[in-house]
């Protein structure tokens, strides 16, 4: 590993919680296997502190940050620009520097197909998808999946008008696709899902009580795990813990599961090359997070 002096060019990542994160290790790994003198650190920052933050990004020389929960939003408007994509979906997960300017990208989206068509061999061009969630992770899906090809894509969301908003502007950017809102209501996942070629799973609802923590697990989830079926694939963007039941039902179904994993290093490294302007050693940053080269876990 190159050591940390006075050249060593910093980057990292600003969230509140962060000290769960996989990115890094995965950053790191990937400057020691090119032998580069950079290094990627985790800084805590709370709401009230993102603007200073990110500013200090400047101040301080750094590359570059990654933002995470719960600052994708609000850092889309602090920055100096953003690009097409970010603008779209409003939320931004990779931030550059260019002089001065702070620049914003979402990377989770094209991570996320990057993903699909690696490890769940299913690029979305003519695909029927759906979208379960529309947060940060389920707009970046709903957008990605309709610009690249998809011929219809179902918003499922808990809260319903967030679901139709999400609906009605990625209608607005892609409008060869069908795009379809619906509230997260088990007859309705009965319905939708039968058919689906691709089910993106973006919902924080399996990491608390949803899954059986306090009273068993949500009816709409029941549903969704029965109607996985053979001949689709199922991204499961929750990466805690890292082999989820969504993951094992869609196995178990005959399903093509992919790990969330598999997104998070396909986005680390579109940022990777963002910060660096070089391309990211995909295998080493997998390796990082317990991914093996075709996308099953480390055992
Ligand atoms: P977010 O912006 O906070 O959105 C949370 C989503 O979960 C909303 O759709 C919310 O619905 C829904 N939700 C929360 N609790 C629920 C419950 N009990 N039942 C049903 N729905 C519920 O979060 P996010 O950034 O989209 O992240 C969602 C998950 O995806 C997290 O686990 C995150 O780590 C993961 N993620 C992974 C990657 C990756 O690279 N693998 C990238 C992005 C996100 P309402 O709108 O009704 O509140």
């Amino acid at each position: 590993m190159v050591e940390i002096d006075a050249q060593t060019t910093l980057v990292g990542i600003i969230g509140d919680p962060v000290a769960h994160s996989l990115s890094p290790r995965m950053h790191n790994a990937a400057f020691n296997a090119l032998q580069m003198n950079w290094r990627y650190a985790a800084f805590r920052v709370p709401a009230a502190g993102l603007s200073q933050a990110l500013r200090g990004v400047v101040a301080l020389g750094m590359a570059g940050v990654n933002v995470t929960i719960p600052h994708k939003e609000s850092a889309a408007g602090v920055l100096d620009e953003l690009d097409d994509l970010a603008r779209q979906i409003g939320a931004v997960n990779t931030v550059g520097v260019s002089g001065s300017r702070l620049l914003g990208f979402n990377t989770d989206g094209a991570g996320m197909l990057d993903a699909l068509t690696s490890d769940g061999g299913m690029p979305a061009a003519g695909r029927r998808c759906v979208v379960v969630g529309a947060g940060g992770g389920g707009r970046a899906a709903a957008f990605a999946l309709a610009a690249a090809g998809a011929s219809r894509v179902t918003v499922l969301n808990r809260t319903e008008r967030k679901a139709q908003s999400l609906a009605d502007a990625v209608r607005r950017a892609a409008p060869g696709c069908r795009v379809e809102p619906a509230p997260l209501l088990a007859d309705v996942v009965e319905r939708v899902v039968g058919d689906a070629e691709i089910v993106v799973h973006a919902t924080a609802a399996t990491m608390s009580a949803a899954m059986g923590g306090g009273g068993g697990r949500a009816d709409w989830l029941q549903v969704l795990a029965r109607r996985l079926h053979r001949g689709m694939a199922v991204l499961d963007m929750v990466y805690t813990p890292a082999w989820t039941e969504l993951l094992g039902a869609a196995k178990a179904a005959g399903a093509t599961a992919v790990s969330g994993l598999s997104m998070l290093v396909f986005q680390g490294a579109r940022s990777f090359q963002v910060w660096t302007g070089r391309p990211a050693p995909l295998d080493v940053m997998r390796q990082a997070v317990g991914l093996t080269a075709v996308g099953e876990l480390k055992s």
